[in-house]
């Protein structure tokens, strides 16, 4: 997967992972090493939607106030 600094940040699942060390909270917290999802930068040219799970290409939709929000256009689904 290519990365692009310029392109905006998002969460690409299983992609730079990093370890966490964490320490137990509550009963419902495991201590431990834990995975979790870093963002990182990325082209347009390898986005992996959450979704659909697969390489796609960029959308764009408005919401109501008049921002920009990427969209799978396979699926439609919010990036
Ligand atoms: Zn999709």
């Amino acid at each position: 997967m290519r990365a692009n600094p310029t392109a905006g940040k998002v969460i690409v699942e299983g992609a730079n992972m990093a370890k966490r060390h964490t320490k137990p909270r509550g009963q419902t917290m495991q201590g431990g090493i834990i995975d979790k999802d870093m963002p990182l930068p990325v082209a347009t040219v390898a986005i992996v939607c959450s979704s659909c799970k697969e390489p796609t290409r960029i959308g764009i939709r408005y919401d109501e106030q008049g921002r920009k929000i990427r969209i799978c256009k396979k699926c439609g689904a919010d990036l």
